[in-house]
């Protein structure tokens, strides 16, 4: 207590404040309580009550002598009187049957009176003042801030997170999975007497934004137990030569705290593979990791501590954490199909006040490959308008252009473009949604615009599934090769020259068409067989060549070939229907906007019927 001079202060105004109220209970309440038994009477009186035979009962001390009367009601009441030097007492009293005794009565004593009203309340006190400076100080940090080896590790403890899976929507197999572990912190006893032990660890594993955060918090809320959540970065970053002390250090809390999850955010970071890489072997990582496995083989799993993580690298774990006893069961969280993108968008909804007639579905439809972030997002976004749009509920339309935001940025209003250039861009734009929809097995065009975005895209052609597709035939890969290109063939048919406005368009087609080959098996020279390999699925998947380079050079041909034939026959649907394109084309140079259905209504009507 010495050394902490800021606390002394505060605890002598409390012992002030203690003194003064102790003085007050001495002064009114205690005095009233304590003699409202006893009377103080002269000892003249004593022998006139003792003679009369009105006295029951007599204790006698050196100072002082007690005694009670027959004839008070009240049986408690007690008389005092001083001792005097009367030898003659014990006879008379003796005489007249009064039993009598050398007992001091114990409410009258001084010395008993001074110590229950002012020694013990102090020192109750006293203590509780103790106590509470104690824990304050222990609050502030305990002033041992260069503990080595035992690290102040930040450790989060949520003892309710406040969410359950009724915030995560979709992922029901996600969820399914992870309710065997709820019902096992719940009641790890009905597993324990079968002699089963649940997974000690479960490991989500998906692309970013899919809800694995929100899914471990969930299971935490579910179970109804603390959840110590840390993220891998911070093992890493945070905690430079402590990462095993850390580890160490979360597993002791953790078994202290059972049943509990321990949620290891972003594994990858440091559960990446070990390697015998000489010189720039990560040291610090490895011992971080080594610490982990320990642990994770060290504690009793009928405890009730499981242990979730999650990562979107999955191939670059060690081995070693995946194997049975560790991480051993795998929970993948993908990216939500239809169904789960509308149950997102519904559950975000929630929070905000939108129409009563919202079609969540045409949102959804329209967002494939979104992930449970970005409907959030397109959520919050829609909001957002509304309010820039000075209105107090969201509609359909502000939806409606929180899902381009999101996918192209915002509109670039004052963007300056010339009428040339924005004529290309219609007849570019109306190029590819002309050859997708003269096509068969192709999506239908849900809206062309040529408002640019921040993006970079000056126009683009919004093509909307009626439903999922889970399975993509050859061709219709091979028309949406050719939709690519329908607005290069647009530009090249019309106006004899070609822009740099395709660069996006080259690049999507040529990645489809080279995954057609290498990957999908469906060029007929080299059939069935994988010429890429793919690397974090998740994140990208970036492909690398696993083929010789004479295999890699047929590659780079049949690609050309293939892009070469798709071009010709757009080309060739354009020219085939040259007067819609100008038609079509004219209208969106007018309009900038257009929804899918003015589209098909042109495209639909007879020429003769325009001439009228
Ligand atoms: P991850 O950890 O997989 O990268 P998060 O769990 O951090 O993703 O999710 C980010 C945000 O996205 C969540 O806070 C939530 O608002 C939203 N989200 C993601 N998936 C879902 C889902 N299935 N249901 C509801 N919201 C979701
Ligand atoms: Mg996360
Ligand atoms: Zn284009």
């Amino acid at each position: 207590m010495k050394e902490k001079k800021q606390n002394k202060k505060p605890i002598m105004y409390y012992y002030f404040v203690t003194l003064i109220i102790v003085m007050l209970l001495n002064s009114y309440v205690f005095p009233s309580i304590l003699n409202r038994k006893i009377t103080e009477v002269d000892y003249g009186t004593f022998l006139t009550e003792v003679e009369k035979g009105n006295v029951t009962k007599v204790e006698i001390d050196d100072n002082q002598i007690a005694f009670k009367t027959k004839d008070t009601e009240d049986k408690e009441k007690i008389y005092i009187t001083g001792a005097m030097n009367d030898p003659g007492l014990t006879e008379r009293l003796h005489e007249s049957g009064v039993s009598f005794s050398r007992v001091i009565p114990k409410e009258a004593s001084p010395i008993t009176r001074f110590i229950t009203t002012w020694i013990i309340p102090m020192l109750i006190f006293a203590m509780l003042g103790q106590l509470l400076s104690r824990s304050l100080a222990k609050r502030m940090g305990g002033g041992n801030a260069l503990s080595f080896g035992k690290s102040n590790a930040k450790i989060y403890v949520e003892a309710q997170t406040g969410k359950t899976f009724k915030d995560v929507a979709g992922q029901d197999e996600a969820k399914e999975a992870l309710t065997e572990i709820v019902d096992f912190l719940h009641n790890p006893k009905k597993y324990e007497a079968i002699g089963a032990t649940l997974p000690k660890g479960a490991l989500l594993v998906g692309p970013p934004g899919t809800g694995k955060t929100l899914l471990a918090k969930a299971v935490a809320g579910e179970a109804k137990v603390p959840f110590f959540s840390i993220s891998g970065s911070e093992f890493v970053e945070m905690f430079v030569g402590m990462g095993a002390a850390k580890v160490r250090d979360l597993f002791k809390q953790a078994q202290e705290k059972a049943p509990c999850i321990v949620f290891i955010d972003e594994i990858d970071t440091i559960g990446k593979k070990r390697d015998n890489g000489g010189i720039s072997g990560n040291d610090e990582r490895e011992q971080t990791l080594n610490q982990l496995l320990t642990e994770m083989d060290g504690f009793d799993g009928k405890k009730g501590v499981v242990i979730l993580a999650a990562t979107n690298r999955p191939e670059s774990l060690d081995k070693a954490l995946l194997r049975p006893g560790r991480f051993d069961r795998r929970v993948p969280v993908e990216l939500p199909d239809l169904p789960g993108r509308e149950a997102i968008l519904k559950v975000h909804a929630k929070n905000i006040k939108t129409a009563d007639d919202i079609d969540y579905n045409a949102i959804a439809r329209a967002t494939s490959g979104a992930s449970g972030a970005d409907l959030a997002n397109i959520i919050n976004e829609a909001a957002l308008r509304a309010v820039r749009l000075g209105r107090t509920i969201v509609y359909q339309s502000d939806l409606e252009e929180s899902v381009e935001v999101v996918i192209a940025g915002y509109q670039r209003k004052n963007a300056v473009i010339s009428e040339k250039e924005k004529k290309i861009i219609a007849y570019h734009e109306i190029g590819h949604a002309l050859v997708a929809a003269k096509q068969s097995d192709s999506a239908p065009v849900h809206k062309i615009t040529i408002i640019p975005r921040t993006s970079g895209a000056l126009g683009y052609t919004m093509q909307v599934e009626e439903e999922e597709r889970f399975l993509l035939s050859k061709e219709m890969l091979l028309n949406k090769i050719t939709t690519y290109t329908g607005g290069r063939a647009a530009e090249a048919l019309i106006f004899n020259s070609i822009t740099s406005g395709a660069s996006n368009d080259i690049e999507q087609a040529t990645k489809l068409a080279r995954a057609m080959i290498t990957r999908l098996g469906m060029s007929s020279s080299f059939g069935m067989t994988a010429l890429e390999t793919v690397s974090n699925q998740y994140l990208g998947g970036d492909a690398s060549l696993a083929c010789s380079p004479e295999t890699s050079r047929r590659i780079d041909e049949e690609v050309m070939a293939i892009i070469n034939s798709s071009y010709e026959k757009a080309y060739k649907i354009l020219e085939d229907n040259i007067h819609k394109l100008h038609e079509l084309s004219e209208y969106l140079l007018q309009k900038e906007t257009i929804t899918g259905e003015e589209f098909m209504q042109i495209l639909n009507e007879s020429p003769l019927q325009l001439e009228e």
